[in-house]
């Protein structure tokens, strides 16, 4: 009997979870290290325990489009097992997970040997394979490994074992975005449940308006990638009244009450790179893939896990 190749992939987000899942469905054993405590990534959801309940805020990517007709037929699969569904309120062709926009990938993730809570620190390679060192043991050796995290991470890992992708990653650089996750004592007085466009405020969104979600006044609202930039060292409480301020600008009256109000930053939330194609050292059986090879969204994150296993098939 011949084995099948045994990989690691480095990263649950969009790229690594979709390689992973097209790896183990042509036959191959595939481990998944993430150093998140569950799958998502940039599209993971942020849970708040609130009074007796919780609350939940896709507090990453808001929404994402499909665009090309590969992605589109699996936005289409996704719809029909219930987790994913249009947003009308934010415009024509705009999609979210439901009951969450982390719902994919948990659906991704339920499949494969994954391994939470493990920040990979270093890769390396020997005469058996790639090895990993994790946060609570080593790991491998495995045939194959794919990176599968932002290029900025990965430049770190990739930079001992392969120069060259090293490089690439260090030239790409990713836009920040501080976020505020707010819930309000009232609804804002507001027409629209997205609104876009104000210096500091680029957009805010009401959760409620998201088919599958509670009722509760939540919003998700997230700064300028300018804004971002110019205060990334602020404490995340420094920033949450700053964000509410920016928020109030871009409504043009004031919010009512926040009973709760939690700054997140992403430092690298966008990278600003052209699509290219998913590296791979056949010599050494690396790959890289994630949306700074994919153009920098959900879409182009997909698109870069899928065709990292495409090339890894016979
Ligand atoms: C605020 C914000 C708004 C956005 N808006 C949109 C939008 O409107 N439309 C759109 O299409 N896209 C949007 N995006 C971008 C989109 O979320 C990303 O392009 C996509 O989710 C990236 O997927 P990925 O798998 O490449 O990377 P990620 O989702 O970042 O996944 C990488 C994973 O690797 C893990 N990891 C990193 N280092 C290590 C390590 N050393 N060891 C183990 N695990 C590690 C991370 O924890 C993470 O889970 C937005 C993102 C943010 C943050």
């Amino acid at each position: 009997m011949v084995s099948q190749p045994r990989t690691a992939v480095i990263g649950a987000g969009m790229a690594g979870l979709t390689c992973a899942t097209a790896l183990q469905a042509a036959g191959h054993q595939v481990v998944v290290f993430e150093k998140a405590r569950g799958p998502g990534g940039r599209m993971s959801t942020r849970r708040q325990a609130l009074g007796e309940g919780e609350v939940a805020f896709d507090h990453g990517a808001p929404a994402f489009t499909a665009l090309e007709a590969d992605f589109q037929a699996q936005v289409q699969f996704w719809s029909l097992q219930g987790l994913a569904a249009p947003w009308p309120a934010a415009g024509p062709g705009q999609f979210v997970g439901v009951p969450a926009m982390n719902a994919p990938l948990k659906a991704m993730a339920a499949d494969l040997d994954t391994r939470w809570s493990q920040t990979i620190s270093g890769i390396s390679r020997d005469a058996a394979g790639w090895r990993l060192a994790g946060t609570t043991q080593d790991e491998g050796p495995f045939d194959r490994l794919v990176v599968a995290i932002p290029a900025e991470q990965a430049a770190v890992l990739l930079a001992p074992v392969q120069p060259k992708f090293a490089d690439l990653a260090r030239a790409v650089h990713s836009a920040p975005c501080w976020t505020l996750m707010a819930v309000f004592d009232q609804p804002v007085q507001s027409a629209e449940a997205v609104l876009t466009g104000g210096e500091v405020v680029a957009f805010a969104s009401r959760e409620a308006s998201k088919p599958g979600r509670a009722a509760t006044e939540a919003w998700v609202i997230h700064a300028t990638p300018d804004w971002s930039r110019d205060h990334l060292e602020l404490t995340v409480d420094e920033a949450a009244p700053r964000l509410l301020a920016g928020f109030e600008a871009l409504l043009g009256s004031s919010a009512p009450l926040a009973v709760s109000a939690v700054a997140h930053r992403w430092r690298y939330a966008r990278p600003l790179a052209a699509p290219r194609p998913p590296l791979w050292d056949a010599a050494s059986r690396l790959g890289v893939c994630g949306d700074w090879l994919g153009g920098g969204s959900v879409e182009g994150a997909w698109r870069s896990g899928f065709e990292m296993a495409a090339g890894l098939l016979p």
